[in-house]
């Protein structure tokens, strides 16, 4: 048998992955692609630049297997995947003609083809892997598939609906307590929720992702708790009837209730910790989750006279004031504390209004927060908002006459612009 060639394939492990598509996303060749089940890597495109492996909140990315390279796991395969193939041992690759210098030192790549041109190229460039310099150091992966203990169970203590009556967006407040076990989050982070039962293949559910939406002491200050905001997804993203398994099981949970958590998750989008920092969040929806935790923890910061001066900006969208979640305790906070621009759009009689649409109205309060190198942006929310939000941040530094070209590298390098969308 001639020499077979030998390939250090890159996978995904099934088990770990909270499917967060921060992978996905992250990955400027578009090797990496999900289907309903699983997360996969295309061996073909993957060019192994490992700008996934630093945004992955869990692990499950950094994962390799040494196959000959003509059986190369496809990505159907993958698909189908509940975990990880076991290695293939030594010996059975030199039976199948891989020789034993390649079994030491195997070419990670294999000759990358074209593959297909991710979604948001632009957002892949500009989104930061590393913290702001100043951020707390995080505690991740604590409770999962691969910690000492597979999840904790946290006990509900509240859930409200924060979303008008009578509208079909129906957005929820939950407060979960975790009792005397540890579970310390900051303020960007996000947490795993495993919903009981299995799905339509028998197999128990993954775990569905949620972002803190409360300061790190607590949704109430020295409680061991946090709060969470979800909505109830009734029809999925082509506007389909679709019942969210873990969006509706949470919404519909009552006090007292047993949740199992997994986590936390998240070393990357993190808030800077340095009073005088700025803060520029932009948002949607629930995307307002983690701003909300930031502002809470601002406004602790704040009331106990350690603020000096940093400023917040949010730019919140949704389709109209009562879909907005928190909109009644937004309007009540201290503009000293928070400058809050709101739009909306879908209101009847007036003119659409997007996020993008108001930073561009405030391009004069942005412009100087852009060009500081004390101000870090949160983009979180709806995907779709990606391009709006970008284009409007390059025109504001443009027109105040910053090389955005420059300061979209520093802003990335420095770990001062990070989106979630989901
Ligand atoms: C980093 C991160 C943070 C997140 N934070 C939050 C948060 O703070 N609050 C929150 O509510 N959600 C958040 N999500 C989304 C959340 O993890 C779930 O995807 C969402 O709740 C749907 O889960 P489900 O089990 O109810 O729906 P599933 O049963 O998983 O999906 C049912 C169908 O709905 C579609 N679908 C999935 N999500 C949505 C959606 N958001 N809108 C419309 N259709 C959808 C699916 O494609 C599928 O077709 C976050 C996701 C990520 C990756």
């Amino acid at each position: 048998m001639g020499d077979v060639a030998v390939l250090k394939q890159h996978l995904i492990d099934p088990e770990i992955c909270i499917r967060c598509n921060s992978c996905e996303a992250a990955c400027p060749s578009g090797a990496i692609t999900h289907d309903d089940n699983n997360y996969v890597v295309n061996a073909g495109a993957c060019d192994f630049g490992m700008s996934c492996l630093p945004v992955c909140p869990t692990g499950a990315i950094d994962n390799w297997r040494l196959v000959p390279s003509s059986q190369a796991y496809s990505i159907e395969q993958q698909f189908g995947w509940t975990e990880l193939p076991a290695e293939l041992s030594p010996e059975l690759l030199a039976s199948q003609g891989v020789p034993e210098e390649m079994l030491a030192a195997p070419p990670e790549a294999t000759s990358a083809e074209a593959g297909p041109t991710p979604a948001s190229a632009v957002t892949t460039r500009l989104n930061a892997h590393v913290p702001p310099w100043s951020a707390a150091h995080p505690y991740v992966s604590l409770y999962g598939p691969r910690a000492r203990e597979p999840w904790i169970e946290a006990t509900v203590a509240g859930n409200v609906r924060v979303t008008n009556r009578g509208s079909d967006y129906d957005t929820h407040h939950v407060v979960l307590d975790f009792g005397a076990r540890p579970f310390p989050v900051l303020e960007g982070q996000s947490i795993g929720i495993l919903p009981p039962g299995a799905d339509d293949k028998g197999r128990p559910h993954h775990a569905r992702q949620y972002s803190v939406a409360s300061a790190r002491t607590g949704e109430r200050s020295g409680f061991n708790n946090l709060s969470l905001t979800i909505k109830r997804v009734l029809e999925d993203h082509q506007g389909r009837p679709v019942r969210g398994v873990a969006s509706n099981y949470m919404c519909d949970l009552e006090v007292g209730d047993k949740v199992r958590v997994t986590g936390p998750f998240g070393a990357t989008f993190l808030m800077p910790n340095h009073p005088r920092s700025n803060i520029v969040m932009i948002c949607t929806g629930t995307g307002s989750a983690p701003m909300r935790a930031m502002t809470e923890w601002r406004r602790r910061l704040h009331k106990s006279g350690r603020f000096e001066g940093g400023k917040l900006m949010l730019f919140f969208g949704a389709r109209s004031p009562e879909e907005l979640p928190y909109f009644g305790p937004l309007k009540n906070l201290p503009r000293d504390l928070l400058d809050v621009n709101l739009a909306f759009s879908r209101v009847t009689g007036q003119p659409k209004r997007y996020v993008q649409d108001v930073m561009r109205e405030r391009a004069a309060d942005l412009a100087p927060l852009l060009g500081s190198p004390d101000t870090a942006i949160f983009v979180c929310g709806l995907r779709g908002m990606e391009e709006g939000v970008i284009a409007a941040l390059r025109d504001i530094a443009i027109a105040s006459g910053l090389d955005w070209d420059a300061l979209g590298t520093a802003l990335r390098d420095e770990g001062r612009i990070h989106f979630e969308t989901y």
